[in-house]
């Protein structure tokens, strides 16, 4: 049985994610790092999520059992937390679902160094998990419990200091932003409002019923917010996910902006200060590579997952990474997609002087495809696949699934690692060829599907 996700446990609040759960999560982690003796202080924070508070409770009584210093730091955006057990903690608990929708709830583990937990660091407390066999502290060895609520403050403070503060405040741009009620209403309005930006909020009262919006900042629920821009005439829309570690723009004419575009234009302007690698998972469009090679940069592909192309970001000394989900990294900063951050350097591209719909419009054009395949058995299915890829000479790429490449464009069949699901994702400068190999990279994988 597995229990950690792409991105932590998730499930659907007491039904599938329970305070039992929490509880022995918290003791599960507590068991781990007296074991690896990694410390003894963890600092626990939340989204707005209606269960919140109760699985947090649970997770705090789990950590405490075992006999650590527990710190409470409130709401706050994941990222937030993760720049606060970089310097004051040795581990982390997030109780997030991230974009998940509103039933959902779950709880990420954060490393140390503020990065996610290890793949093998989550194996190895699952392991605790089903074991059961929890360290239980002596009756005066219980932990210790604390609260800080500087963390917002320090936060903030820190993004201030990276960006070019000076030239955003002479901008004297408009923004609308759109916390969608979760973990960045009080952040990203002030820190902006701090940037010197003229701010105007939807969504902004923290609710974890998302009365606004589903908590996924994708173009169909952010309606609001495009029409807000435009009726306002601000510069920029600025929406995020129920933890805000993501982040999706909107220009001044309303329009969303494509996340490959945020994550194209975004090295182009981190290349422009300073050169270097870039890194972004197989399944990103060209439109990054092209604009980092054209600004003199490297490109290197990875695994899908922000904690691969975090891991890798770390190895290669990248100056930057992401992925096409609006979910970037910022190195100077923290190895960890962070949405407010984003936020803050979008606002250093558009205090330069031009649109956000012009400077979209002059990046380099491709067509996307993306489909999922519903299939049982996804290793059978994927093995056929990379034979029959063999055998007619594709060269293919195993880095993550199957990526087959071409003068023209590129394909991508991948298992999803949390349903039983084939993704293919195709891309071409022509809409016709794009469409042309998704044909082909369906039909390989319906093929395979069928002859079992
Ligand atoms: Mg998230």
């Amino acid at each position: 049985m597995k229990l950690f996700g792409t991105n932590g446990v998730r499930g659907l609040a007491n039904k599938e994610m329970t305070a039992d759960m929490a509880l022995a999560l918290g003791k599960s982690l507590g068991t781990y790092m007296h074991r690896h003796n990694e410390g003894r202080r963890v600092a626990v924070g939340r989204d707005t999520r209606v269960s919140g508070d109760m699985l947090k409770s649970a997770a705090i009584a789990g950590l405490l059992s075992t006999g650590l210093e527990v710190t409470d730091v409130g709401v706050l955006p994941t990222p937030a937390l993760q720049y606060y057990v970089r310097s004051h903690a040795d581990a982390g608990i997030m109780i997030t679902a991230s974009h998940n929708p509103r039933e959902y709830n779950g709880l990420k583990i954060v490393a140390g160094d503020g990065t996610e937990f290890s793949r093998s660091g989550e194996a190895e407390v699952e392991d605790i998990y089903f074991s059961q066999q929890f360290r239980a502290a002596d009756w005066d060895q219980t932990g210790s419990f604390s609260r800080d609520s500087t963390t917002l403050r320090t936060y903030m403070d820190a993004i201030t200091s990276l960006v070019d503060v000076d030239v955003i405040r002479n901008a004297g741009l408009t923004v609308v932003v759109d916390p969608g009620c979760g973990a960045s209403c009080e952040v990203s309005p002030l820190l902006l409002r701090e940037l010197g930006c003229k701010v105007i909020t939807l969504n902004a009262q923290p609710d974890g019923t998302f009365p606004g919006r589903a908590p996924e900042p994708t173009k169909d629920v952010l309606t609001d917010l495009m029409n807000t821009v435009k009726a306002s005439g601000a510069d920029l829309g600025v929406a995020h996910d129920g933890d805000a570690d993501r982040v999706a723009f909107v220009d001044e004419k309303g329009e969303f902006l494509d996340e490959e575009d945020l994550l194209a234009m975004m090295a182009g302007h981190v290349l422009g200060h300073k050169k270097g690698k870039v890194v972004t998972p197989l399944s990103s469009s060209l439109r990054i590579k092209d604009v980092t090679e054209s600004m003199g940069g490297e490109l290197i592909w990875t695994a899908v997952g922000s904690i691969d192309v975090a891991r890798k970001m770390i190895e290669t000394g990248a100056v930057f990474g992401g992925e096409g989900n609006g979910g970037l990294i910022f190195p100077e900063f923290q190895y960890c997609r962070d949405g407010a951050m984003t936020a803050a350097r979008m606002l250093e591209i558009l205090a330069g002087g031009r649109k956000l719909s012009e400077l979209k419009s002059g990046l380099p054009e491709y067509h996307n495809i993306k489909t999922k395949i519903r299939c049982s058995n996804l290793d059978d299915v994927l093995k056929k696949v990379a034979s029959a890829l063999k055998e007619q000479e594709q060269d293919v790429d195993n880095t993550d699934g199957l990526k087959v490449w071409y003068p023209d464009g590129w394909i991508l069949i991948r298992p999803s690692g949390t349903e039983p699901i084939i993704r293919i994702y195709a891309e071409s400068k022509s809409p016709d060829r794009a469409k042309e190999l998704m044909e082909y990279g369906s039909g390989l994988v319906e093929k395979c599907n069928v002859d079992r």
